[in-house]
């Protein structure tokens, strides 16, 4: 490609808003280490440009795997970088070790493989106990037998305890306290005492969830970073939404009343009504099942989409619409219309709905 874009369909990144999310984390965080989660690139900002918009807010990058990280490597990144899923073969090791890249130490045979390596400096690991969330990590009885062989083993040099919630952002969820507990008695039959890490976003934005000095002393925030928060928490907190999904209005036409829209003729027309066209559809991440009335922002108001969403298009009900012209520009999400509010209404999440932004929509920072 020559680099140039013709078609107007575009994710705007405020790196402004970045930077203004960062640094909320880094106050909430208060004098515990910030690790700033970017896996996915970036969740669908572009990795290397957030990194750089929050670098002086965070003292590590999360990511999922060992690509991801390199590619921050390659882009000049010099700080700690978490490889949050671990590493998938022991070819990984002498890489992760040259590099400074963390991995995530989650079962008996990664354990293995790094006690059997041979690598030219030692491993920084994070060890994950599974405190009740069934996905990853070490039970809770066997952590302290596992950082035993860790904190003999010559390849490795740190050892951070860690555990991740499952229903952080549901503040009264029983398992929360219980993986709490779980996670305190792991870390007090932990010896020699080991730096610990619990907190997503959410654990940390949490009133109800007392985490304490300890089990925090490294927060990972992804979501909050994009301007997200999702706690339920009543007073939102003021952060800046940092992705802007913008596509224009291709084409407008009346359709009779009884007449359908799109696919399937999943939208029928109530009254005489107007339909406009944009230029946006599954192919660049607007997810294929977001319902009839899934809002769009257009021209100052939400109005409704009216049928189902196509590979490149999807069509909304501006009947109700005073003004609109081929051009104009409709927000999918963004400071006039919440990610959140929209992944409500297409029953997903703020972070299917971010990451998915697909490659063939460009990325503009400002
Ligand atoms: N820690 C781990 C282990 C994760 O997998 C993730 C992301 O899913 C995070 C932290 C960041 O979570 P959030 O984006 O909710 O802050």
């Amino acid at each position: 490609s020559n680099g140039l874009h013709f078609r107007p369909t575009r994710a705007e990144i405020d790196t402004d808003a970045l930077r203004h999310n960062a640094t909320m984390a880094r106050k909430h965080a208060g004098h515990c280490k910030l690790m700033g989660v970017i896996k996915a690139n970036g969740y669908g900002h572009g990795a290397v440009e957030v990194a750089h918009a929050i670098n002086g807010s965070v003292d590590a990058y999360g990511v999922a795997f060992i690509d991801e990280a390199l590619k921050l490597r390659d882009a000049g990144f010099i700080q700690p970088i978490v490889l949050l899923e671990g590493c998938f073969s022991e070819a990984e090791l002498p890489v992760c070790a040259h590099y400074n890249l963390q991995p995530v130490v989650h079962q008996q045979a990664q354990l293995d493989a790094i006690l059997n390596a041979r690598l030219v400096k030692p491993l920084a690991v994070w060890l994950k106990a599974d405190t009740g969330m069934h996905r990853l990590g070490f039970a809770p009885e066997q952590i302290e037998a596992v950082s035993k062989q860790l904190e003999n083993c010559p390849q490795v040099g740190s050892v951070t305890v860690m555990t991740h919630f499952a229903n952080a952002d549901r503040h009264q969820h029983p398992l929360n306290e219980r993986q709490l507990d779980r996670f305190n008695e792991v870390c007090a039959r932990t010896t020699p005492a080991r730096t610990l890490s619990a907190a997503n976003t959410a654990a940390l934005l949490s009133s109800a969830l007392d985490l304490g000095d300890k089990a925090s002393q490294w927060c990972r925030t992804g979501i909050m970073l994009y301007g997200v928060d999702p706690t339920e928490q009543q007073e939102a907190l003021p952060l800046l939404p940092a992705m802007r999904l913008l596509a224009p209005v291709m084409a407008v036409r009346e359709v009779a009343a009884g007449e359908a829209v799109g696919y399937g003729s999943q939208w029928v027309a109530t009254r005489p009504s107007r339909i406009a066209t944009l230029a946006i559809g599954y192919a660049d991440g607007y997810p294929r099942h977001a319902p009839n009335g899934t809002p769009v922002w257009l021209n100052g108001v939400e109005v409704p989409l009216a049928g189902t969403v196509s590979m490149d298009m999807i069509t909304v009900d501006v009947t109700d619409l005073e003004h609109l012209e081929v051009g104009d520009e409709a927000e999918l999400w963004g400071p006039n219309l919440a990610v959140a509010k929209v992944a409500e209404a297409i029953r997903t999440i703020t972070y299917e709905l971010l990451t998915r932004v697909s490659e063939r929509v460009p990325r503009h920072y400002k």
